[in-house]
């Protein structure tokens, strides 16, 4: 670590206290909690990408470099396996998870605060408590902002509770689920799908899987709508429509190119470009996404005003040196979806080349990405879709592998254990 430098914590000309290296509380167990000096990597988000990312810096820097995650919420809370909650057969707190690990054994500082700006100049975070944080190295994984402006009605509609997204696990989450369990049977549950891309193609469609398992045990003579602003379904199309098919033919009924464009909360009901309006008892509607708020704010993303620009080789920034974007905030390569398990890959990506940077070492010239993305048809059968991606140094992005991967060949129980398995090390990999 010859080449690392000191760099001391700023405070903002009257942005309040200064968040020193004593602010948090040390580590119980820290390997090794770095020289006096350390260069800062601070991490924006806990989640797929930034769990990861803060992980992985320390520990590919043997515990030298100084890592501070800034993460608003107390717990993590998995997106992957939130449709089961959705659906009725797991809880809340089967898919949560303490933050506790990643500082008891691997010395990350976590702050629980929201980064408001970031000087990109100056090197420096602010979070919402006024404090002010210096980096050597940013990494920011803020996830997706939902585009409320795009459907008309529908930012008051969500803020009043009426309409709700669940797109981010949590409250909301089990909000919609208690929407479904007050549902008289013989209602309808529509769910509304943007054009891709967006979070996690495959979720919106084993979403309304799960539910229409539910109705079919619970409520028979109720419906499930999907209305897909997309031309057809975007991952794993046949086998989704095989369970359909297969499962629940009378009770779920799927509609692509529908573009919603309006909601009107008090009669429920949804408006599209072209079609006619849809009533729903209960109306699940996500709008267009992009990269989370303080990414487009700090002016990173640079593609379609939408989603941010990165350099593949360490994932850092096309807008602004030292700024690294990872998870789903990215403009994505060619078929490279937006889910947890390539956050988790572009997180060690990015670990590594920073750590590489730091010590005046070369980055990986050849890196590669995986992913393995389960949906559920219902809480007991699964189907996967896989893929393996590399850096192609021509086109300086990454394309995926021909051959590698694949999919299910059909809904089947035996990769149920796959999936919860799957969760399990992938939480244990980004936390423990
Ligand atoms: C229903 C559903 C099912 C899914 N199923 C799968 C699946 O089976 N497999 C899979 O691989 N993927 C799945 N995904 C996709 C996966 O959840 C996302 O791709 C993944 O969470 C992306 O990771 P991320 O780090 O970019 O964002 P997130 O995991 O959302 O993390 C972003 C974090 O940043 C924090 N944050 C935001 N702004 C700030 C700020 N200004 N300051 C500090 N913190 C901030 C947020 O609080 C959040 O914790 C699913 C998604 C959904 C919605």
């Amino acid at each position: 670590m010859a080449t690392i430098k000191r760099r001391q914590l700023l405070s903002l000309a009257g942005a309040g206290t200064v968040l020193g290296l004593s602010a948090c509380a040390a580590p119980a167990r820290t390997p090794s909690t770095g020289p006096t000096g350390a260069a800062r990597v601070v991490v924006v988000g806990g989640g797929y990408g930034g769990a990861t990312a803060a992980k992985y810096v320390r520990l590919l820097s043997q515990y030298k470099l100084d890592v501070v995650l800034v993460e608003p919420d107390a717990d993590f809370v998995s997106c992957p396996l939130s449709n089961l909650v959705v659906g009725g057969s797991r809880t809340l707190g089967d898919i949560t998870r303490s933050y506790a690990g990643l500082t008891a054994r691997h010395g990350v500082r976590v702050v629980r605060d929201t980064v408001t700006a970031i000087d990109a100049r100056q090197r420096i975070a602010t979070l919402a408590t006024g404090a002010a944080l210096h980096y050597d190295k940013l990494v920011l994984s803020p996830g997706v902002e939902m585009m409320w402006d795009e459907v008309a009605g529908l930012r008051a509609a969500s803020r009043e509770g009426r309409i709700l997204q669940a797109w981010k696990a949590g409250p909301e989450t089990g909000a919609l689920r208690r929407q479904l369990e007050a549902m008289p049977d013989g209602g309808v549950f529509a769910i509304a799908i943007p054009e891709a891309p967006y979070r996690c193609p495959p979720g919106p469609y084993e979403r309304a899987s799960v539910v229409a398992a539910y109705f079919k045990a619970a409520k028979p003579r109720s419906k499930v709508l999907i209305l897909d602003a997309n031309e057809d379904v975007t991952s794993k199309g046949a086998l989704f429509k095989q369970a359909w098919a297969e499962s629940y033919a009378g009770l779920l009924e799927y509609r692509p190119q529908h573009k919603a464009s309006a909601v009107d909360a008090a009669t429920n009901t949804l408006k599209f470009e072209i079609q006619d309006d849809v009533r729903a008892d209960v109306l699940n509607v996500l709008p267009p996404m992009r990269a989370g708020a303080i990414a487009v704010q700090t002016g990173l993303a640079n593609a379609n005003a939408r989603w941010c620009n990165v350099n593949w080789l360490n994932f850092e920034s096309t807008a602004a040196r030292h700024i690294h974007v990872i998870g789903d905030a990215i403009q994505i390569a060619a078929l490279m979806p937006k889910s947890g398990h390539m956050a988790n890959g572009h997180a060690k990506v990015t670990a590594a080349a920073i750590v590489a940077e730091l010590n005046g070492w070369e980055a990986d010239p050849a890196p590669m990405l995986t992913n393995t993305c389960y949906s559920f048809v219902d809480a007991e059968r699964v189907v996967h879709v896989a893929s393996v991606h590399a850096y192609a140094a021509a086109e300086r992005t990454f394309k995926p592998v021909p051959g590698a991967g694949g999919l299910s060949a059909a809904p089947n129980a035996r990769e149920t254990a796959y999936a919860f398995d799957w969760a399990r090390s992938i939480w244990a990999d980004m936390l423990e």
